[in-house]
């Protein structure tokens, strides 16, 4: 059986684009919070522990210019700094309220912003890592409270951190289902189940990036069914669409799992051959023209295909011009007659 579509390729770089923005756009929002929150308190004169001011005023300049950093650096960053930011993001929250020693001057909500950001962008390891540190970090705040009633806040806050983490992590894992759900669907022909034009130009452009670093060279068929019109003006359409669905099945059982086999159009199918050379390629492709020929000759509506064939021997050729050479193939096959394999000269020399 030929292989699924590889996973969509710019995840890695969406995550660490969404990683980088996000934290840095709540670390920034939380320092401004805060001292905002600081300076009215300063305002209005009303008493505040004198630690915990020194504390917000050096503290969220740092995490401030933290934050722009993450928003403009280029860096790739290391997946165990991005794990450990909403960790570290949850100490520093209760650090200037601990020099108070009095638990209720935290506004414990600030803590579900790492705990929200773990999980809706990090993963729901982390998440509940996160939830944990930001719980062990409020029960040190709360067992130094004096005068404060702490286990009862810490009961709220640590209750209210497992429920913000669930429903995010829950809401997450539904949401990368569908997009799992969605990117199989759009690369998939509901007809026969193989991969559709889109996978299949994506499978190209991997074999090309593969080709460039060096691989072994590739080869490309192209399946096309001979006079594939009569068997819908003879029979109907879905007739015509049994005998598609037929050979898709025919098609994907003749290749190894790394084979990338899809329909790219109406009644024409390809097949990206990993690993193959010229004289290889056309054997396989004269392999599949005699068994399709035998084979359908047993079905309902008999047809015979025309299979044209490119390769990647000498260079690493675009997608557009891999898929060039195999169609001046294919064209060269029908006019020799059909129910044969042309290979293109140029590219097997
Ligand atoms: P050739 O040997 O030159 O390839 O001749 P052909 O008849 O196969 O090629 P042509 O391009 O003239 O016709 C292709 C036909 O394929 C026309 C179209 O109706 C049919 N077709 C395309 N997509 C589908 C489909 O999804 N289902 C069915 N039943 N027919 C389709
Ligand atoms: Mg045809
Ligand atoms: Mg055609």
């Amino acid at each position: 059986m030929a292989q699924e579509p590889a996973p969509d390729s710019d995840m890695a770089e969406s995550r660490q684009w969404a990683i980088k923005k996000v934290a840095g756009g709540l670390m920034i929002a939380a320092a401004v919070l805060v001292i905002l929150v600081t300076v009215l308190y300063d305002v209005r004169g009303e008493p505040y522990p004198p630690l915990t001011r020194r504390l917000n005023y050096v503290l969220c300049p740092i995490v401030a210019a933290s934050g722009v950093f993450l928003l403009r650096t280029r860096r790739r960053l290391p997946i165990w700094l991005a794990n450990s930011i909403p960790s570290i993001a949850a100490i520093l929250i209760c650090l200037p309220t601990s020099a108070s020693q009095r638990v209720d001057e935290l506004g414990p909500l600030l803590l579900t912003w790492p705990v929200a950001f773990a999980a809706a962008v990090l993963s729901a390891r982390v998440a509940w890592i996160t939830a944990g540190v930001a719980a062990v970090a409020f029960a040190v705040l709360a067992e130094l409270s004096r005068g404060v009633d702490g286990l009862v806040l810490w009961i709220e806050t640590a209750a209210s951190l497992a429920v913000v983490c669930w429903m995010v992590v829950r809401v997450q894992n539904e949401s990368l289902r569908l997009r799992g759900a969605l990117a199989r669907l759009a690369r998939t022909d509901p007809l026969t189940g193989l991969v559709n034009r889109r996978g299949f130009d994506e499978a190209l452009a991997r074999e090309q990036a593969r080709r460039r670093r060096g691989g072994p060279p590739s080869a490309l068929l192209l399946v096309d069914i001979d006079h594939f019109k009569r068997v819908n003006d003879t029979w109907g359409h879905q007739a015509g669409d049994e005998t598609l669905r037929l050979l898709g099945v025919l098609l994907d059982t003749s290749f190894r799992a790394t084979d990338v086999v899809g329909r790219i159009g109406g009644e024409e199918f390809a097949v990206l051959l990993a690993d193959f050379d010229p004289d290889e390629a056309a054997e396989r492709a004269q392999a599949l023209c005699d068994r399709v020929r035998t084979q359908a000759s047993g079905w309902e509506h008999p047809i015979t295909v025309s299979v044209g064939v490119g390769t990647s021997l000498k260079y690493a050729p675009t997608p557009a011009e891999l898929m060039a050479s195999a169609d001046a193939a294919l064209y060269a096959a029908k006019a020799a007659g059909r129910d044969r394999v042309w290979i293109e000269p140029a590219q097997a020399e």
